[in-house]
C-alpha cells in the first residue's frame, strides 16, 4: 500500500533446514500499532531481527520510509528509525537510569558513548542537551523514575526496567517501534499500566510513532492494537482486527491443534 512506513514483501530466513521466515508479506502504516502473535517458535522474534538487521533475509525486501533497508546492518536500521526493546531486559544494572537511557543515544553523539562518558567535561553541552531529553521523555512515561534518574537500574523492579528499556529506545526518535513481549515477568496489572503508559508517550510524541508488538497476553492485544498478524511455521496465516483474528477457525488450529 502507498504510505506505508514499513513494507515487508515475500521476506524468507532460514536457519540450517528450518526455515523461521516462508516468504512474509506484512505492511505497518505509520502510527499504527500492530499486534504480532503466533505459537511459540512461529518465527515472531526472527522478524524482529531480520527488521533490525540483526539476521539479513535469505530472499525478499525490507522498505522503510520508501528505502529499501534489505541487508541493512543493525545500526544503520537504528538510525534510519526502527528502536527495538527484547523480550529479557538488556540493562547495564550498575549504571544509573540515566547512562541506561543515553546508550540509546549514541548514534545521534559526535564521538562514541564510551568516549563521552569517559569526558562528561568536555562534552558538557551535549551531553546536558542530552540530559535534558533523557529526562523529558522519562518525566512524560513515569515523573517519580525521573526523579531517581542518576539511581543504578539494579534492584529496581522489572515495570521500572521496562519503562526505562522503552525510553532508551524512543531516545533515539524512532518512526517504529519494536516491542518484543513487553508483558514478560510482569503481572498483569503491571502490564496494563505499561501499555497504558506506551499510549499516552505515543499520543504525546504526536501519534506518529508505529509500534510493532510482540505479545502473547491477549488481554494486551486487544486493549492496543489496530490491526493484528498471527504467524504459523513461519507464515502469515491471518491479518486484521484482533476480533476478527481470534475468531479465524486457522488461528485456534495454530494455537490449540484443534
Ligand atoms: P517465536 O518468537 O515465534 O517463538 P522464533 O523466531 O524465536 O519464534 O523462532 C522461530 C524458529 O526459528 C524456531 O524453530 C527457532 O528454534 C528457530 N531459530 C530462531 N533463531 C535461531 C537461530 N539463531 N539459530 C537457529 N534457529 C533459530
Amino acid at each position: 500500500m502507498s504510505g506505508s512506513l514499513l513494507k515487508v514483501a515475500g521476506v524468507t530466513r532460514r536457519f540450517g533446514g528450518l526455515t523461521a521466515l516462508d516468504g512474509l508479506d506484512l505492511d505497518v502504516g505509520a502510527g499504527e500499532i500492530l499486534g504480532l502473535i503466533g505459537p511459540n517458535g512461529s518465527g515472531k522474534t526472527t522478524f524482529f531481527n531480520v527488521i533490525t538487521g540483526v539476521f539479513p533475509p535469505n530472499a525478499g525486501s525490507i522498505h522503510f520510509g520508501g528505502h529499501d533497508i534489505t541487508g541493512f546492518a543493525p545500526p544503520a536500521i537504528y538510525r534510519a528509525g526502527i528502536a527495538r526493546t527484547f523480550q529479557r531486559s538488556r540493562l547495564c544494572l550498575e549504571l544509573s537510569v540515566l547512562d541506561n537511557i543515553l546508550i540509546g543515544n549514541q548514534l545521534r553523539l559526535t564521538r562514541g558513548f564510551i568516549f563521552n562518558l569517559l569526558r562528561r567535561r568536555r562534552f558538557a553541552d551535549q551531553y546536558r542537551a542530552f540530559r535534558a531529553e533523557a529526562v523529558d521523555l522519562l518525566a512524560t512515561f513515569d515523573p517519580p523514575l525521573a526523579r531517581r534518574i542518576e539511581e543504578p537500574v539494579a534492584g529496581m523492579p522489572m515495570i521500572l526496567r521496562r519503562r526505562i528499556e522503552i525510553c532508551r529506545a524512543l531516545i533515539s526518535r524512532p518512526r517504529l517501534l519494536l516491542l518484543d513481549e513487553p508483558s514478560a515477568g510482569m503481572t498483569h496489572d503491571e502490564t496494563r499500566h505499561l501499555m497504558d503508559d506506551i499510549l499516552e508517550v505515543r499520543r504525546r510524541l504526536g501519534g506518529e510513532l508505529a509500534i510493532i508488538i510482540i505479545e502473547h497476553e491477549m488481554g494486551v492485544i486487544e486493549r492496543i492494537t489496530d490491526r493484528c498478524a498471527v504467524l504459523n511455521f513461519g507464515q502469515k496465516i491471518c491479518e486484521g482486527s484482533y476480533r476478527a483474528v481470534a475468531a479465524d477457525p486457522l488461528v485456534q488450529q495454530a494455537y490449540l491443534g484443534v
